[in-house]
């Protein structure tokens, strides 16, 4: 077979494979469908010439010219078809398409009829059989190139008004290609034609053929390249293992050859060598087969995996940011200049206006995109509601189920200027949209593109809801503060309004107990002192309330002196004393002589220590209470212990809070407001000092504050 007569067959193989890729891909997809029937139309063609160059004779030879006939005549009218879907101008080319079906239906009928018009028989010619033409034969010809002519133009004219870089190289390939096969199937046509008046043009070589080859493969680097069907990643491992085959094959006959060469082996059967060579290689390269897969790969696709590597790293670094603007900024940013793209917009929802707006967008080219709000009840974003993935506006014409969804609002998503539509969701409600123009190297996006793209969008709006409820929480806490400044500012002056009626009812009742004004009965002297009391009470809650309602409202400062520890404690336990009166306790001071010098606000050390001890007493029925303390560095360290009830573990955590009074008989009878250890610990914060209690129930409690020896102001 020479090779002349084997081009038709190799031809023939890739017109199958591309039908079988087309059909296969997507066989509801009318693109789809027309172009198969395009590859079907040129592998008859091929088919027919393959036959013809082996014929034997004359009769065989003309049955094999009406069967090429039969596939020539179809291809520019499923051609043209094909143009126009692809160019999506079906509609408005209706009466051309029409003509030209009309025409390929007469001429077919013709050419089946078999009627000397179109072929009247065969000639043997220099490179072969040849049709020796009839009349219609000539206007064939015209229709055949006009067809293929018209649809080039047609191509030709979109090239330069379609803006998206991708397509328009799909469209470059598709349009050099047809040209390329035109110039075959001219030069053929022309042969049979121009024959009958100069017998010399027999000699030009029939290049139909290998146009027709031309044509299919660079159809076929379209699709591969510029994902016409997506058969990209399929195919690039094909290659990757026909690669390996081929060198481990190339090994394995080397090697063969070699041992044969070496060893004499010609007369043993090669069996011999190959299988047990086969098994060492398999050994041998098991290990690192999954190793030199990566390693191809990264080799001939390093490109993608620049892509991914930035995809991963941009998921990994937005992870880290609480704040919603930096985080929108990472991500249009990461995306434009890392993948690099012409632009990319993150689109969020705007409740009042139900409409995504775009809140960011970062653009290589120094172009804006000039994207309008998208409505929420658009076609478009109840699409990406409902949608599992990535919206890749080139697919919807080639996948049936989207065409269909978005035929009725055509324009709508054309207006949207982005290659890649990406929903952000949360708990499956579209919350933003994330919009990528293309890629600056005019690739396309590949699967695991599209799949790693969608991950780092659901990332994305996980990571943007999280901002959006941490700047929640940030500002509701500001707010809560506000309220809480408010209802302290407040208790400050109800407190201060409360106190000057209660003193007159305290100045009075005592009047009253001192009978300045004449003498009381005893029933009348228990009222009053009973009232007396109360109010002194009251007073003293009211104290307490205005104290905390102070420290919190922010007003309360330290009048800053030196204090001398050693009177401060004998106050504080001489003061103490009458409440310890009756009771079998005795109150201990331990301190050494030496003291360092305390800078602080008197009044406020002295209410602390003064309410540790009296609680100390008040809780304590018998023993001892003991203050003690000891100097620290840069501090001192007080403590007031005593053998009364103690407190129960799980009160400790609360016994600093306002108003908390732990719930023990003895605690009952006590009397008091629950403020004192709120208002200490206010007191010692204030110093920048610290204090916390040890206790055990039943075995006494110790109550400790540090203090540093100038607090920082
Ligand atoms: P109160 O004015 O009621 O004494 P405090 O804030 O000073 O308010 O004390 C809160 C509660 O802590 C007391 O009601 C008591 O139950 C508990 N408490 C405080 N000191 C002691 C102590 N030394 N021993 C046992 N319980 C104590």
């Amino acid at each position: 077979m020479t090779l002349h007569s084997a081009l038709p067959l190799i031809a023939l193989f890739l017109n199958a494979a591309l039908v079988g890729v087309s059909i296969l891909r997507n066989p509801a997809s009318r693109l789809n469908r027309v172009f198969a029937y395009f590859a079907t139309a040129l592998a008859l063609w091929n088919f027919g010439v393959f036959m013809l160059r082996r014929a034997p004779d004359e009769a065989s030879a003309y049955l094999w010219e009406v069967v090429i006939h039969v596939g020539v005549i179809a291809i520019p009218v499923f051609y043209y078809h094909f143009v126009l879907i692809f160019l999506d101008s079906t509609t408005r080319r209706r009466p051309a398409l029409a003509l030209a079906y009309g025409l390929a239906i007469i001429f077919s009928a013709i050419n089946a009829s078999g009627s000397a018009l179109f072929m009247t028989g065969v000639k043997s010619t220099h490179w072969g059989w040849a049709p020796a033409t009839g009349p219609l034969y000539t206007p064939f010809f015209l229709y055949f190139n006009a067809f293929m002519i018209y649809g080039l133009c047609h191509l030709a004219k979109a090239y330069r008004t379609i803006d998206s870089s991708f397509r328009r190289n799909r469209v470059m390939l598709v349009l050099l290609a047809t040209f390329i096969s035109l110039i075959g199937g001219f030069v053929d046509f022309a042969r049979f034609i121009l024959t009958r008046f100069l017998p010399a043009a027999d000699q030009a070589y029939p290049l139909g053929i290998p146009g027709n080859m031309i044509l299919v493969f660079m159809i076929g680097l379209s699709i591969v390249r510029y994902r016409m069907f997506d058969v990209d990643v399929a195919l690039k491992k094909a290659a990757i293992y026909c690669g390996v085959a081929a060198v481990v094959t190339s090994l394995l006959v080397g090697l063969t050859w070699t041992l044969e060469q070496q060893f004499r082996l010609e007369e043993t059967s090669a069996l011999w060598i190959v299988i047990p060579l086969g098994l060492i290689m398999t050994l041998f390269l098991s290990p690192f087969g999954h190793g030199l897969e990566s390693q191809v790969e990264r080799l001939i696709f390093s490109k993608r995996r620049g892509c991914y590597d930035t995809l991963l790293n941009l998921s990994n670094r937005m992870s880290a940011i609480l704040d919603s603007g930096k985080l929108v900024d990472t991500l249009v940013r990461g995306l434009a200049r890392g993948i690099p793209l012409t632009h990319c917009v993150v689109m969020l929802y705007d409740r009042a206006a139900n409409l995504f707006v775009p809140y960011r967008e970062e653009s290589t080219t120094g172009e804006e995109s000039g994207i309008a709000p998208i409505r929420a009840d658009s076609s478009i974003a109840q699409w990406l509601a409902q949608a599992d993935g990535v919206l890749v506006k080139e697919e919807v014409k080639i996948n049936r189920q989207m065409a269909v969804y978005f035929e009725a609002v055509e324009g709508e998503l054309e207006q949207i200027p982005a290659s890649l539509l990406v929903p952000l969701k949360i708990e499956n409600k579209l919350t933003g949209i994330l919009l990528l123009g293309e890629k600056l190297s005019g690739e396309v996006f590949d699967d695991q593109e599209l799949e790693v793209l969608s991950v780092v969008a659901n990332q994305a709006a996980i990571s943007l809801e999280n901002a959006r409820l941490y700047e929640q929480l940030g500002s509701s806490n500001a707010r809560l503060l506000q309220a809480s400044q408010l209802k302290s500012q407040f208790l400050a002056s109800m407190s201060h309004e409360l106190r000057t009626p209660l003193n007159s009812i305290i100045g009075f009742s005592k009047v009253l107990l001192n009978r300045i004004d004449g003498d009381l009965t005893d029933r009348q002297d228990s009222y009053v002192r009973s009232v007396h009391s109360s109010s002194m009470h009251l007073l003293e809650l009211i104290n307490s309330v205005l104290d905390i309602s102070r420290i919190e409202a922010g007003k309360q400062e330290l009048d800053l002196q030196e204090i001398d520890l050693h009177d401060l404690m004998d106050e504080c336990i001489e003061s103490s004393a009458p409440l310890a009166r009756g009771k079998p306790l005795k109150i201990e001071k331990d301190a050494p002589l030496e003291l360092p010098r305390l800078r602080g606000d008197r009044t406020k050390v002295k209410q602390v220590l003064l309410n540790l001890l009296s609680n100390a007493v008040k809780f304590t029925a018998t023993g001892r209470v003991m203050v003690r303390v000891r100097p620290e560095p840069d501090a001192v360290h007080v403590s007031v212990a005593d053998t009364g009830i103690g407190i129960r573990e799980a009160d400790l955590p609360r016994l600093f809070e306002p108003f908390q009074r732990l719930d023990s008989p003895l605690a009952r009878d006590a009397g008091g407001t629950g403020l004192g250890l709120a208002i200490s610990k206010k007191f010692v914060e204030l110093h920048r000092g610290r204090i916390w209690a040890e206790s055990r129930e039943n075995h006494g409690s110790t109550f400790h504050f540090v203090l540093p020896l100038t607090p920082a102001s």
